[in-house]
């Protein structure tokens, strides 16, 4: 398996060289041939070639299996044209990476906020109210007077039931229950649509439960009783939000782990950002980034049917639950060890 490795802004290259360390050692103990291609990407590839996302590492990931992206510094991105291009955009673009699973699940030994529970946020990646990613040229924010803006939310019938699909293939092999979350009430044709669609083919999986939950609701019930949710299943930006949500609720936003897959390739990444205001003190967590590694393994397991990725996910994921249960965690877990420590912590334990 061939892995293009990028540490990202911020905290990435703290969280990022845990996670490579770990997928090393994982491979070691699995047997398993893993090819790590360490390239650069964002304001480190900014500096020094003058573009976030240069076409040869386009090219390079294209030959790859999969892709390990730590956390981008985005909101000072401007001018695309000036090579200020936001890499995680890029990439779910570019190779149509359409599903974004982001689990959220309590821990023994972690600082449990309410009850334990264990969820999957699926989300749509590719449209919506990502104004960057919705037309084929420019983007879908408009400047109409200077005092006046148009923000245009796309959603399309294909996205909507392929997203659908994911949700309810991955509830198939969990508690078998999918929750649609939406506005169909106010976003009548665009949510409706969503709704009628997710509807449609769940048609198609019998054995799955379905319910659906206004997305304002939503954040209620998932404060309120989060086990209740098994898979739940949304569009573009209600998914970024409610998963950061179900993240911190289930100890922290460094456990929020994600892959952003399509039907052929995946990329791993955090869901959480780069954490600017702690980047270089050596307390960033780590496990979202090795939480999403162990996630990529699964994904190319399943795909490639090679039962070695499995098993080095498996170890990644336990060596990681062992950890956790043993106290070995940083600050926003509830202890004091800097993300380095957590990182030798988890390689003793593999
Ligand atoms: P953030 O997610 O980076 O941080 C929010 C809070 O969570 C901060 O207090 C931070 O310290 C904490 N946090 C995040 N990750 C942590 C970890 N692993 N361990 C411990 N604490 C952690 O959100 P932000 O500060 O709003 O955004 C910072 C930058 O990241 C912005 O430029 C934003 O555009 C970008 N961003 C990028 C992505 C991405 O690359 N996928 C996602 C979200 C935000």
């Amino acid at each position: 398996m061939k892995v293009v490795v990028i540490p990202g802004d911020g905290i990435g290259p703290e969280t990022v060289s845990v996670a490579v360390a770990a997928l090393s050692l994982a491979a070691e103990r699995s047997g398993a041939k893993l090819e790590l291609i360490h390239e650069s990407a964002g304001h480190d590839s900014l500096k020094k070639y003058g573009t976030t996302v240069r076409p040869e590492l386009v090219e390079t990931v294209e030959g790859a299996d999969g892709m390990l992206l730590g956390p981008m510094t985005t909101h000072d991105l401007r001018h695309g044209v000036a090579g200020e291009i936001n890499p995680s955009r890029y990439f779910r673009k570019h190779f149509d990476l359409y599903a974004n699973i982001r689990p959220a699940r309590t821990f023994e030994g972690a600082p449990i906020r309410i009850r334990p529970f264990d969820l999957v946020v699926v989300r749509e990646n590719t449209e919506g109210f990502y104004a960057d990613r919705n037309m084929a040229s420019g983007g879908s924010e408009m400047l109409v007077t200077e005092d006046v803006v148009v923000s245009m939310r796309r959603i399309t019938r294909v996205c909507c039931e392929r997203i659908a699909r994911r949700a309810f293939e991955l509830a198939m092999t969990r508690r078998k229950k999918v929750t649609i979350v939406h506005k169909a009430n106010v976003l009548k044709l665009g949510d409706g649509m969503f709704v009628e669609t997710c509807e449609a083919v769940a048609k198609s999986f019998p054995e799955v439960a379905v319910d659906a939950v206004i997305v304002d609701a939503m954040m209620a019930l998932a404060v309120r009783e989060p086990e209740r949710f098994d898979v739940v299943v949304t569009t573009n930006m209600f998914g970024d939000i409610l998963s950061d949500l179900t993240a911190e609720l289930a100890g922290s936003l460094g456990m929020a782990a994600s892959i952003n897959a399509s039907d052929r390739f995946a990329m791993a990444q955090a869901a959480h950002g780069s954490a600017p205001d702690i980047a270089g003190l050596n307390i960033a967590n780590p496990f979202s980034q090795v939480w999403s590694s162990a996630m990529l393994l699964s994904w190319h397991g399943q795909r490639s049917g090679k039962p070695e990725y499995l098993d080095m996910a498996n170890r990644l994921e336990t060596a990681m639950s062992q950890t956790i249960k043993e106290g070995k965690v940083t600050r926003d877990m509830g202890a004091s060890l800097g993300t380095a420590e957590v990182g030798q912590a988890l390689l003793a334990n593999l």
